[in-house]
């Protein structure tokens, strides 16, 4: 199958071998006919697929077909979770459309409207928003939503865990009847699936990547250990497997910058990304881990969804999600097109139960790193036999700070320090 196959007009294709595709991906292969015959879309499907061209691809085919049909206001509206996914999304059509003379705008809150709103004066043909600043500016009486007749919806399940359903349906009440409907999303739980319901007609169903085949091409293993040991884990880790372009996912925004200042004092550099970070700061954060500048990117969930690095070496849970489709889509950002992945995590005990529903979620018992440094005082808590291979207990004789550290954990009074903590905390 080649890009030639798929009924794309000769300045998509030019794009397209100007970016260096050969071949479309399977979403890409299923979804380019059904948006051109202009029938509604179900997909499920992650990032690293290649979902983007899928929809973005023959939505521009189809404005440009409509060229003619003069309007100042947006014809296609692209829903996204995240401001870096609606930057990512934005490059593709950029990307993608470059030979076409189609003009898009993006808006996302966190930054001044003003830009954004001197963009959209203009005339536009696609627009790509986050909900809460799209509402606000339909809001403050910019008619933004009134002319469109392609809505996709990115990443719904994503949008709902962040939230965003009531904004979500507050635009799309705005929206004409008349429209093409497209959404995608990594996963059905059955609040997405009734939202799918409730806006699609007789939607055509893809599913490209059912998260048990994306994690089974991953190679995935969980280190238990103690609580107040992660943070030596994590660089005993890094520094056993390289830290080269390796994501660490925290729950907390708090979390995510105590372990990127702990890993900068070990001489591993890193730097965190959530919501309280400025834009700015974001971008560069990111910018400076695509390049190599920095090695390890600390983020938490929402931050990183959508995130678009190639050739990330590592995923590691240094905290296990307690929603399990989160672990599919974390550990989603390795092993992008087609590669397979490494994910670790880290599993205290508090986070069983976690990794319990997360097992039954993908279908398989992920392997346990049994004889590393960090591991519980209590063997019952791994829920696995303690067999210490003897290259491993050879290795565990050797290691200094376990004697002082974490093996003297269980008789640390509640607030006392060990080495390591102090170590963290410096
Ligand atoms: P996405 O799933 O849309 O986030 O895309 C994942 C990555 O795959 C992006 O870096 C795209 O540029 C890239 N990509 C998308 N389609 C293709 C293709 N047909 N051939 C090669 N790379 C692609």
């Amino acid at each position: 199958m080649s890009f030639n196959n798929l009924q794309l007009i000769a300045p998509i294709l030019k794009a397209l071998s100007h970016e260096g595709y050969t071949t479309p991906t399977p979403i890409q292969e299923k979804s380019i006919p059904v948006i051109l015959q202009k029938k509604d879309l179900l997909a499920c499907a992650q990032t690293g697929t290649g979902k983007t061209a899928s929809f973005a691809l023959p939505l521009l085919q189809l404005l440009y077909g409509q060229k003619q049909e003069p309007s100042h206001n947006p014809k296609v509206l692209v829903l996204v979770p995240t401001r870096e996914l609606a930057l990512q999304v934005s490059e593709s059509f950029t990307a993608y459309g470059r030979y076409l003379p189609l003009k898009q705008v993006v808006i996302f809150g966190g930054v001044s409207q003003h830009n954004q709103v001197r963009a959209l004066q203009r005339s536009v043909d696609v627009l790509i928003a986050t909900p809460g600043r799209l509402l606000d500016l339909i809001n403050q009486g910019y008619p933004l939503v009134e002319a469109i007749s392609y809505l996709v919806l990115d990443e719904a399940d994503r949008m709902l865990d962040m939230g965003f359903i009531h904004d979500v349906k507050r635009i799309l009440a705005r929206l004409p009847q008349q429209r093409q409907t497209i959404f995608f999303s990594a996963t059905m739980p059955p609040e997405v699936q009734k939202l799918s319901d409730a806006l699609l007609k007789q939607p055509v169903k893809i599913e490209i990547t059912p998260p048990a085949t994306t994690v089974d091409k991953i190679q995935q293993s969980v280190y238990h250990t103690e609580k107040p040991n992660k943070p030596a884990l994590l660089l005993h880790v890094l520094q056993n497997a390289g830290a080269e372009s390796t994501l660490v996912f925290a729950r907390t925004k708090y979390g995510a910058d105590k372990i990127a200042k702990s890993l900068n004092r070990s001489g591993i550099s890193a730097a965190a990304i959530h919501g309280n970070k400025s834009q700015g700061a974001r971008q560069t954060a990111l910018g400076n881990f695509k390049t190599g500048k920095i090695s390890v990117l600390v983020a938490t969930d929402i931050a990183a969804r959508g995130i678009d690095i190639d050739g990330m070496g590592y995923v590691i849970n240094y905290e296990l999600p307690n929603i399990p489709e989160t672990y599919v889509h974390r550990i989603g950002r390795t092993g992008r097109a087609g590669a397979s992945g490494i994910a670790v995590s880290f599993c205290d005990a508090e986070e069983q139960p976690y990794l319990k529903d997360i097992q039954k979620l993908i279908n398989k018992t992920i392997p346990v790193v049994k004889g590393h440094p960090f591991e519980p005082a209590s063997p019952q808590r791994t829920e696995s036999a303690p067999s210490q291979p003897a290259a491993d207990e050879k290795r565990k004789q050797h290691w200094k700070p376990k004697k002082t550290g974490h093996f003297h954990n269980r008789y640390k009074k509640p607030g006392q320090k060990t080495p390591a903590m102090r170590g963290d905390d410096r």
